[in-house]
């Protein structure tokens, strides 16, 4: 369309007057010149829409890394009610199944949420490293206990 026309040497940069333009905007259709035209994935943006996009990217790394925040830290919520569970009500008569049960309700809740804690600190942007690290360093120790807990009872248990 006026991509055409502007190879051709006849739109000027909507930013520089002076400048003809070189291409156009996909977002918003500005003729972009040489200086201020960007190419994101393939696609021309002018300096406006650059803008934009660059927020907006910010805004979605910032929620994804708010987001696996405080799922590590609801999975570490679940894990530690599992091994409540299974300190003070699964009676030590309990059969195997119980234990295998409760076993993995403590740990794969916690396994999984320190990956997602890690998952979320690995965003370089966001506001929300705290809770990663929150969830990171309960998952660990929960995992740390947990793993405690049966050599402990592998070792009783020989
Ligand atoms: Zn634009
Ligand atoms: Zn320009």
């Amino acid at each position: 369309m006026d991509l055409q026309r502007s190879e051709h040497g006849i739109g000027r940069c909507s930013t520089h007057g002076d400048n003809p333009a070189v291409g156009v905007c996909v977002s918003c259709g500005a003729f972009v010149c040489s200086v201020c035209k960007t190419v994101v994935h393939g696609r021309i943006l002018c300096p406006k829409c650059l803008e934009e996009h660059v927020t907006k990217l910010k805004r979605d790394q910032a929620h994804g890394q708010r987001g696996f925040g405080i799922w590590s830290i609801s999975l570490f919520a679940v894990g530690f009610v599992f091994l409540l569970v299974n300190i003070f009500a699964v009676p030590e008569t309990a059969s195997d199944t119980v234990f295998t049960l409760v076993g993995t309700g403590i740990l794969a809740p916690s396994i999984i949420g320190l990956v997602l804690g890690i998952l979320g600190l690995a965003q370089k942007t966001g506001s929300s490293r705290g809770m990663c690290i929150v969830g990171v360093t309960l998952n660990a120790a929960l995992l740390v206990l947990f793993l405690f807990f049966i050599i402990v009872g592998l070792m009783i248990g020989i």
